[in-house]
């Protein structure tokens, strides 16, 4: 083979990935591992990698404890009523009692964050957003991780993890490629931290042709957190928690400054309210304990993000689309109207480009909003992700093995969208994820617990072969083109991303058919998956840039294998407006009140499902 093989061998602790996750890990890495080797593997440049490259213009975990404003238990009882239920309590409890101090680093490290001038105290977005000047948030948070870390190697996918082949089940590192030199890099790590990215694209985007790119989450997430480690047998929860954003139309720019901060609220195209006529109905599919008795939004409590969803797609469905968001009242305040503006300009550019390019001004007309295409990931208002381990003094048994934010592979840690169970950590609970994640992996090794790993010759090679084999099927085969890039011998990573989005669309609850599905559709979706998985074998890179997209098209397909799996596992529909199980269009709670948990035999490729106990940890109010 023509690439170099790189080794880079002794790390103690190798951070794959390098978003909001992967920061806090190397920083923290190295607070209590003085003389460790440290290692970052970074798909693209660690300076602007991950969901926050483009900038954010809010934090939105903050407590504010210090200011008795909310206490780490108020947050769980939060994600907890957003989640209809289905959160990890100590993952969320031991994120939000440590995220301050990770607001207040960043803020030192020189993070501008807008203060209230009379209080000094940040300025609250909503009750759990603080607002910042965001758009060199990652900038800055990166180099507090390039400081930390021994050395940070930029533009490598990481495609597989290592196994260890002393100790079944126990972690040994990560191979990858360099995307710009095509050389081969392989990292012997006593343990790994995935701070990899959670999934866009793996359901059609409603963005085509020209937009195609144009989606909610980082396009780059390519489900590497979950492609990784679901294939080295990691346990994972929660997959069926897809998430669907309400956005503003096309360009995707976030609503939150908007609904908290602006106070804009939403109009059917008759400009009446909508949501509340929805509410009765909704008790009905999904009980009393997440919406009061009339049908009325609980007073006290937020309305779910699914729920909302829900009103939202039922009035387009019943005919009375579009869905506006009324700006045109809050920007007539000229100080709102600038926020408004500069809310986009810090994080989603795109969003406020393509309104000066389609002549959109939201001071005059109220833009159109429209619901996404589903995204997997675990930071944001859903939580997928791997089966964690969580702190000691607050897990219970079945939560605990250990080492916090370990997955069930031995020295195998998360931080970010790869944790499962903890939805509403954003940016700032990642980063702190990722520094609990650290420390756990510290003592993990000071505890010996990585003593007597082994990578076999066999394994680095086995896997080189095994990465670079879509090169060497274009080089056999390219001459046997028999039209454009119809080939008879194999497909190249832009064709079978078009196969994986259509089938997930259509069988596994996409918005072509309203986020709907039930379990004949999705046997037949893993039918076709099956097919996909094969020809994934005859899949052809025709250059290094087409072999990266060669193998996050496989962390995709890895990814959708296992929402597919846990979607029809859960047999209810538990959160409305993320997504239907037609056959099953009720929350049951007597039945799915629990954490839905996964395995795949990394030898056979079978999937083992289970119901997890979900516990409830803080009390109600
Ligand atoms: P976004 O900007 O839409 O990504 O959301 C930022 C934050 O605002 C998240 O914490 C959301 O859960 C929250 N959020 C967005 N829209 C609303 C809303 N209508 N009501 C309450 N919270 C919201």
């Amino acid at each position: 083979m023509a690439y170099k093989t790189i080794i880079e061998d002794d790390i103690d602790v190798l951070v794959a990935g390098a978003g909001l996750g992967g920061t806090g890990a190397a920083f923290e890495a190295r607070y209590w591992g003085k003389d460790k080797k440290i290692v970052i593997a970074e798909k693209a440049n660690i300076d602007r990698s991950g969901a926050v490259a483009q900038g954010l213009y809010a934090i939105n975990c903050y407590m504010g404890t210090r200011w008795g404003e909310n206490n780490p238990e108020d947050h769980v009882r939060y994600a907890r009523m957003d989640l209809m239920g289905m959160v990890r309590e100590d993952l969320a409890f031991d994120m939000a009692r440590h995220v301050d101090s990770a607001v207040h680093q960043f803020e030192e490290w020189g993070l501008p964050l807008m203060k209230d001038p009379k209080s000094g105290q940040y300025l609250r977005e909503g009750r759990w957003q603080i607002m910042i000047h965001g758009e060199s948030y990652k900038p800055i948070v990166a180099e507090a991780a390039k400081k930390s870390a021994d050395k940070v190697f930029n533009r490598i996918c990481v495609t597989h993890l290592l196994m260890d082949d002393a100790k079944e089940n126990r972690i040994a590192g990560a191979v990858g490629f360099n995307v710009r030199t095509g050389n081969y890099h392989v990292f012997k790590s006593k343990t790994v931290i995935c701070g990899a990215g959670g999934a866009s694209n793996i359901f059609k985007p409603r963005s085509v042709g020209e937009g195609a790119g144009r989606v909610w989450y980082a396009p780059w997430s390519s489900g590497s957190a979950y492609g990784l480690m679901i294939e080295a047998g990691a346990k994972m929860t929660q997959m069926e928690n897809r998430i669907v954003l309400a956005r503003f139309k096309d360009g995707y720019g976030p609503v939150g400054a908007y609904f908290l901060h602006l106070k804009t609220y939403t109009q059917n195209g008759l400009g009446e309210e909508y949501e509340s006529k929805w509410f009765p109905k909704l008790t009905e599919m999904v009980g009393k304990e997440y919406l009061d008795t009339e049908g009325q939004h609980l007073s006290h409590k937020p309305i779910p993000t699914c729920l909302r969803n829900h009103a939202f797609i039922s009035e387009v469905n019943a005919g009375r689309g579009p869905i506006h968001m009324v700006t045109m009242e809050a920007f007539q305040d000229p100080h709102l109207e600038e926020i408004g503006w500069h809310n986009f300009l810090g994080m989603t550019v795109g969003q406020a480009v393509l309104w000066a390019a389609t002549d959109v001004d939201p001071k005059y007309e109220n833009p159109e909003l429209t619901t996404s295409e589903p995204y997997v990931m675990g930071s944001h208002a859903t939580g997928c992700g791997a089966w964690c381990s969580g702190p000691e003094d607050v897990s219970p048994d079945e939560y605990f093995w250990g080492y916090n934010r370990m997955t069930t592979v031995e020295g195998l840690f998360g931080a970010g969208d790869a944790v499962g169970g903890t939805p509403h950590a954003f940016s700032s609970g990642s980063f702190t994820e990722g520094r609990l994640a650290a420390k756990a992996a510290c003592k993990y090794i000071d505890d010996g617990k990585a003593e007597g790993i082994r990578v076999s010759e066999q394994q680095i090679q086995d896997l080189k072969t095994k990465i670079y084999k879509p090169l060497e099927t274009y080089k056999v085969y390219s001459n046997e083109v028999v039209a454009g890039t119809v080939n008879p011998n194999f497909i190249n990573p832009r064709q079978g991303l078009d196969r994986l989005q259509k089938m997930m669309d259509e069988y596994c609850g996409g918005f072509g058919v309203n986020y709907m599905t039930n379990e004949k559709l999705l046997h037949i979706g893993l039918k076709k998956m099956k097919l996909l998985e094969e020809d994934m074998e005859k899949i052809a890179a025709s250059n290094i840039h087409e072999l990266l997209r060669a193998w996050e098209l496989n962390h995709r397909v890895r990814t959708s294998e296992s929402v597919f799996q846990h979607t029809l596992f859960r047999k209810e529909t538990r959160w409305p407006g993320y997504y239907y199980r037609g056959d099953a269009m009720k929350l049951n709670d007597d039945e799915w009140h629990v954490l839905t948990v996964s395995h795949r035999d990394r030898k056979t490729g079978e999937y083992t499902m289970e119901k997890a106990p979900l516990y409830h940890l803080v009390d109600e109010e």
